[in-house]
């Protein structure tokens, strides 16, 4: 792909006056690796198109949103076919109850949900639940997590075990911030430290149980493990942020692969198959202090939309498919060993994580644990990698701080390609 490409190039400088940065989403903007974003024509399997017609293989898949691809025919036939009958209808229907029984039946610590619009407001309300039901107002989250961006959440630690919250946005009160203390993932030291001192005042403990938002981090299983002994004795809300891992690493998520169960679970990105649709849930009792049944007020215009119902249902049923997830695991550990190869022959010790279709390289040489060792990463060195993919037509997320996603569309020539531009780029740094 040329650098900055004619159309591209003439479409984002209009873009510009028109949006802040250019963009509505941040991280579209290349801001992290310089160079301008390209703009999409239209996309289709593993690939996207720009407006120049190059074919760019795609491993952003809308932000892990898409584990079929784009356009997958079976998605787009749903869709269609869910068009003409109404794309809104403001009451009831069947596709609601459809989508709610196939999650609940795979997720079984969902007894109920409720369906929203984004993988933001599901977390927004699922804290809300959580601080509604306990009657705490603190909350727990991990340095390098992201939750979307509600007002609670968008908060970072400073340095110490557990600092009084330090919002990282503008536009957030202190006095909302201060009621959100963050750790270092991983640390089980000052998670008992923390919940040694105040455990009872904890509304609740988010977190990504595969973090996939500050690159792909392993989580310690005695990480979790206390985490989910702690909360219970606090009688404080275990949520796990599934918007990311969920039916992406295993078709029952992270609480399926660790073999954990959180009071409270949110979905997103893969459960509306490239539609706007989260969704929150949990036990039954807790999920029964929302409105209208309980005093928790939480509502959408749109939740439950049958446009991103009919998509999910659709999404759900090919993942189920006998073989869905082996073939995927196959393609994913195939670039992770050829990315990994790569690594070993050009005499340096990069460090690849990989948990089924979700996969990063860090420019580090040490084994990232958690935000910090992340922030150590050769972030020029990224930048070039990332450009240098790029001219060769393959996409990956533009920041080191991200996770690149596999999907089933995926084939073997096109990780094989992506080995070998990955090969002779670290040959030749
Ligand atoms: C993407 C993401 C969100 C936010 O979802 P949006 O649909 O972008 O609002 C929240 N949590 C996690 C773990 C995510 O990956």
């Amino acid at each position: 792909m040329e650098k900055t490409a004619s159309q591209s190039k003439e479409l984002f400088d209009q873009a510009c006056t028109l949006f802040p940065g250019g963009v509505n989403s941040p991280v579209r903007a290349f801001g992290a690796v310089g160079g301008d974003p390209f703009f999409v024509k239209e996309a289709k399997g593993s690939c996207l198109i720009t407006e120049e017609g190059e074919s760019v293989l795609d491993y952003v898949q809308s932000w892990g949103a898409l584990i079929l691809g784009h356009a997958h025919p079976a998605v787009v036939e749903a869709i269609q076919q869910q068009a003409s009958r109404g794309t809104s209808y403001g009451a009831s229907h069947k596709l609601e109850i459809e989508l709610a029984d196939q999650i609940q039946k795979l997720v079984p610590s969902i007894e109920k949900l409720r369906f929203v619009n984004s993988g933001t407001e599901a977390v927004m309300s699922a804290i809300r639940l959580a601080r509604g039901a306990t009657g705490r107002d603190k909350i727990v989250k991990f340095e390098g997590c992201y939750h979307g961006h509600a007002d609670s959440l968008l908060v970072k630690a400073g340095s110490g075990a557990a600092t009084f919250g330090v919002p990282n946005s503008g536009g957030i009160p202190a006095d909302l911030a201060q009621h959100t203390l963050t750790l270092p993932f991983n640390d089980v030291a000052k998670l008992d430290a923390l919940f040694a001192e105040s455990g009872s005042e904890v509304a609740c403990v988010i977190l990504e149980p595969v973090p996939g938002n500050m690159g792909v981090i392993h989580a310690r299983s005695e990480f979790l493990k206390q985490l989910r002994e702690l909360t219970q004795k606090s009688g404080s809300i275990l949520i796990f942020d599934e918007v990311m891992s969920g039916f992406r690493v295993a078709l029952g998520g992270a609480q399926e692969h660790f073999k954990i169960k959180p009071d409270l679970t949110t979905l997103g990105k893969i459960i509306g198959a490239g539609l706007p649709v989260g969704a929150f849930g949990g036990k039954a009792e807790l999920m029964d202090q929302l409105a209208p049944s309980g005093p928790v007020y939480q509502a959408g215009t749109l939740s439950g939309n049958p446009l991103a119902m009919a998509a999910g249902i659709a999404a759900l049923k090919e993942i189920q498919q006998p073989g869905f997830y082996s073939q995927l695991e196959a393609l994913s550990d195939r670039l992770e060993k050829g990315i990994r190869g790569a690594v070993e022959s050009s005499g340096r010790s990069w460090q690849v994580h990989r948990l089924g279709s979700m996969i990063t390289l860090f420019f580090n040489e040490k084994d990232p644990q958690n935000f910090d060792d992340v922030g150590e990463c050769d972030f020029d060195l990224f930048s070039k990698y990332f450009q240098t993919l790029l001219q060769n037509n393959v996409f990956i997320p533009p920041s080191q701080y991200e996770a690149w996603f596999v999907s089933s569309s995926h084939t073997v020539k096109e990780i094989d390609k992506t080995i070998g531009l990955t090969q002779s780029f670290l040959q030749e740094v």
